[in-house]
């Protein structure tokens, strides 16, 4: 097997992953083709772990400005979101005959582990795909967090985010003709323009922790294993 570039991958994966374009909840055929798009990296020998977010489902801040509740409850709600995404995502990876474990950052025995560092490491090495539910356990942030906590604490040598865009672009490719693609930017650079590759202090964490950060168009296949492999896709973010 050809030298690996990335041994241990944190990918970062939107609920939004998991719908129809414009769609919410879970599409069967979008669970399926990511489940796919997952083996190709898993087929790669990488050690692996997901990060689901459950933006397809809840997302705190939108539900707690429609509905009467607090915003902690909504945050809440949210992180719960993405453990039935985590579950999803299990099973369909599972079928395709991929060894995973769930693990959340809330205790709910029932459906997976909680978290532990050292018993995902465990599994890492086993050959298992590590799922991360629940976020970091924590209201006020978002699965980006959790991403970047979970590369920085379990040694990942990237983080891969999954988005519906080639990368990080000079402005808004949805709104604006003119922005361009950045191959390759600078945390700082990332930080200072405040540019949307993932929240602030998740980007912050990465450059502490230096973990490079590459953000790929999921929706495009053979991509997640092309930026896996090491090939120049998408816009990476690091030291510079
Ligand atoms: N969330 C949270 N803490 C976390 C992670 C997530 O409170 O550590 C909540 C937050 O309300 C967020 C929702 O869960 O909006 C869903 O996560 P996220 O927005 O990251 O999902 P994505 O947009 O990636 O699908």
């Amino acid at each position: 097997m050809a030298e690996l570039k990335y041994k241990r991958i944190v990918l970062k994966i939107s609920g939004e992953g998991l719908c129809a374009t414009g769609g919410d909840g879970i599409d069967a055929d979008e669970l399926r083709r990511i489940g796919e798009e997952i083996r190709g990296v898993v087929d790669l020998g990488v050690e692996l772990c997901l990060v689901i977010g459950g933006g397809n489902i809840i997302r705190g801040g939108d539900l707690a400005k429609r509905i009467a509740i607090e915003e902690v409850a909504a945050h809440y709600m949210g992180m719960l979101a993405t453990v039935i995404n985590a579950m999803a995502l299990q099973e369909i990876l599972e079928s395709l005959g991929i060894p995973t474990r769930v693990q959340s950052a809330i205790a709910i025995d029932r459906v997976c582990e909680p978290f532990v560092r050292r018993r995902a490491i465990r599994h890492l090495e086993k050959g298992r795909v590590v799922i991360f539910a629940a976020g970091t356990g924590n209201p006020f942030v978002t699965t980006d967090s959790c991403a970047a906590l979970r590369a920085s604490e379990i040694g990942a040598d990237v983080l891969l985010k999954a988005t519906k865009v080639d990368g990080v672009y000079t402005a808004d490719p949805e709104t604006d003709p003119e922005a361009v693609l950045h191959k390759h930017i600078g945390y700082d650079q990332v930080i200072d323009a405040r540019l949307q590759v993932m929240d602030l202090s998740a980007m912050v964490m990465c450059q502490q922790n230096r973990i490079p950060v590459i953000v790929f168009n999921l929706k495009k296949s053979g991509n997640m294993r092309a930026v896996a492999q090491g090939e120049e896709v998408g816009t990476l973010v690091d030291a510079g």
